[in-house]
């Protein structure tokens, strides 16, 4: 178990919000680290300092969690790429380069697992009992490394969110469970997100919320509706694209040409990093807890972040100060120096 002296994720949260950063995995498959397709971490393995080198960016640029990068670590996906047998040590050895790097600063570490793929909600019973394995194994191994709590994500089945949260109950940890949004309004399961999240709550979730799928835009309606049904604290975690009424989700946005962007050509559709500073204090706003970023996030955005929140973090040393520029420096375009004004708050 950890022995760090630092305050725990519900004392911080309980004293204003925490921000968090995501995206491990596509960012490493962006740095040629990760395959897109199976997308399992096996960089946690192949080349360790990637993932402690990308940590310690979010951690200079103001993220609170060090999230261990055990997404889709689990033994299904290791079935798919033939790795089964490093599935134990991949999941150790996140767990241990989250809290190399976490000390580092003063941050937390959290175990992390996710949607599996193995759960049915017609054949539940079964289901279940697989799942429920699969959890306990990850987050065993990740308690006697030591972690603070556990982020369950991307969940697109309530019924399956919900076991993950006994597990994390089972070992006396808080438990953030944040849910996928890929379809309109409703869990794959059929449950209204909002109402999902209410029921997370009512089973003892410390913190609800979504993550993933949806940018700002088409998140924070969602997110307003939970934050007003729920008294426990709420995350939120978007992708930086630009979703919108027509395609809700980075899944549905398409190019010009009318192809599926997602996921390997979703750079046109990326927010610049001051949209996403205004994405944190809208969030705030809201009265959103635990706010960071997902798939898409990198460094640049959580700083703009923090600094949207009053912060100032390692990172900031290195913001940016365009009247230095040599040339551009006497000449600032309008849309630039707005967005630099309202840039803190
Ligand atoms: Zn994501």
């Amino acid at each position: 178990m950890n022995n760090r002296t630092t305050r725990g994720i519900l004392e911080r949260l309980k004293s204003g919000v925490v921000q968090g950063a995501e995206g491990y995995v596509f960012e490493l498959e962006r740095r040629g680290y990760i395959k897109a397709g199976p997308y399992v971490p096996e960089v946690v393995l192949d080349s360790p300092e990637a993932v402690k080198e990308l940590h310690r960016e979010f951690l200079r640029a103001g993220s609170e969690v060090m999230v261990a990068l055990t997404y889709y670590a689990h033994r299904e996906k290791l079935k798919d790429v033939g790795r089964e047998n490093d599935l134990e040590l991949m999941n150790r050895q996140a767990v241990r380069l989250a809290n190399e790097v976490a000390r580092e600063g003063d941050a937390l570490v959290a175990g992390n697992i996710c949607n599996t793929w193995a759960y049915d909600p017609q054949n539940a019973k079964a289901s279940s009992r697989i799942v429920r394995a699969m959890y306990e194994e990850q987050l065993g191994w990740a308690v006697e490394e030591g972690i603070d709590f556990v982020i369950s994500e991307t969940n697109d089945y309530l019924g399956e969110a919900l076991i993950a949260l006994e597990v994390i109950k089972q070992l006396k940890l808080p438990a953030m469970v944040t849910l996928a949004s890929v379809q309109h309004d409703q869990t794959q399961d059929g449950y209204d997100y909002v109402e999902a999240c209410k029921i997370l709550a009512d089973h003892g979730a410390d913190i609800v919320g979504l993550n993933c799928d949806r940018g700002p835009e088409t998140m924070l309606p969602i997110i307003e509706n939970i934050r007003s049904v729920v008294s426990c604290y709420v995350a939120a975690q978007p992708v930086p694209y630009k979703t919108n009424a027509q395609y809700p989700t980075f899944e549905s946005l398409r190019t010009a040409s009318g192809e599926r962007a997602f996921p390997l050509l979703l750079e046109p559709f990326l927010y610049n990093r001051f949209e996403m500073a205004e994405f944190a204090r809208r969030a705030r706003a809201i009265g959103v807890n635990y706010i960071g970023i997902c798939c898409g996030g990198a460094p640049h955005y959580v700083r703009a972040m923090a600094e949207a929140l009053g912060r100032t973090v390692p990172a900031s040393k290195y913001s940016p100060a365009m009247e230095l520029h040599p040339v551009l420096g006497s000449h600032i375009e309008e849309k630039h120096k707005e967005f630099l004004a309202d840039w803190k708050g």
